[in-house]
């Protein structure tokens, strides 16, 4: 049984800016042996919340507040814990995070938690579809399969709004380079970019199809909004996909 952690204090190692609004976050574990599944997620809770010129807690809201965020780290690594975040309009903790946390800080960390995950021993041919934010538990697993040379194909369909809006773009552009198992696709929703040759459009079962011969040979892992993933479950049910071979996350 998988053994969970409450409450450990881990330094916040490096805080990468990756999008305008997107960043990672990479929590040392100095020796703490957090195990993990690919695709899990943990509860951060700051304890306190730092008030700077630049933030404030209003409204007589707690200054202790806990989000959940999945890891978007290979369980491979037992340096840091990283998490992929999304700053979301009027957020709060996403805004926190961005603001006001510094390399140093002590983050309260709590889990693993959630069956969205790939164990050690799957072999399965994945298909992971996201969008936003949703794809840093996707990356999890995607680095997962890659660091263990699993030699099953990966597909990713990754959906943002604007070129300027995807995360990971660069690094997932490499792991295809390198890694000939590993496909990626990239749809935008309010194409911003010229020369832009990626699926244009909301995720749907035409392009889908177009990323994939054999759909059957593939597990298919989503995560994103709610709508977006409850509509991709129904283009994957109506292609023929079997529900069992469809793993969801949804961000609400
Ligand atoms: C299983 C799971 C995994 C997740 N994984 C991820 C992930 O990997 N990446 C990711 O980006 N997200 C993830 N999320 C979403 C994440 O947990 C948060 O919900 C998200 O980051 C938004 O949190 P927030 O505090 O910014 O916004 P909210 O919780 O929506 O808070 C906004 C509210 O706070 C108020 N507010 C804003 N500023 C202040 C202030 N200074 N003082 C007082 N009140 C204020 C606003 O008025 C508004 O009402 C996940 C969610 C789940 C359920």
């Amino acid at each position: 049984m998988q053994q969970i952690y409450k409450d450990v204090g881990l330094e916040v190692q490096e805080i990468k800016r990756l999008t305008e609004d997107s960043y990672a976050v990479r929590l040392k574990l100095n020796g703490v042996k957090f195990d993990y599944y690919a695709g899990q997620f943990i509860m951060l809770k700051f304890d306190p919340l730092k008030e700077t010129e630049d933030f404030k807690v209003l409204n007589n809201i707690p200054k202790t507040q806990s989000r959940a965020y999945s890891m978007s780290s290979s369980p491979v690594n037992s340096d840091f814990l990283e998490i992929t975040s999304k700053k979301t309009p009027n957020g709060f903790i996403s805004d926190y995070m961005l603001k006001v946390l510094r390399p140093g800080d002590i983050i309260k960390v709590s889990g693993p938690y959630g069956k969205f995950y790939v164990d050690e021993n799957e072999n399965e041919n994945l298909f992971l579809i996201g969008a936003g934010s949703g794809i840093s538990p996707l990356m999890s697993i995607l680095r997962f399969y890659l660091d263990k040379s699993k030699n099953s194909k990966v597909i990713m369909l990754f959906s943002n709004k604007k070129f300027s809006d995807i995360i990971w773009y660069d690094e997932l552009n490499t792991m295809q380079k390198t890694h000939e198992e590993f496909k990626c696709f990239f749809t935008l929703t309010q194409k911003d970019h010229e020369d832009w040759n990626g699926f244009e459009g909301r995720i749907n079962g035409e392009m889908i199809k177009k990323c994939v011969g054999d759909i059957n040979n593939y597990k298919f892992y989503i995560c994103g909004p709610p709508l977006m993933v409850d509509s991709t479950i129904i283009d994957l049910k109506n292609l023929g996909v079997e529900i069992s071979r469809i793993k969801i996350e949804k961000y609400d």
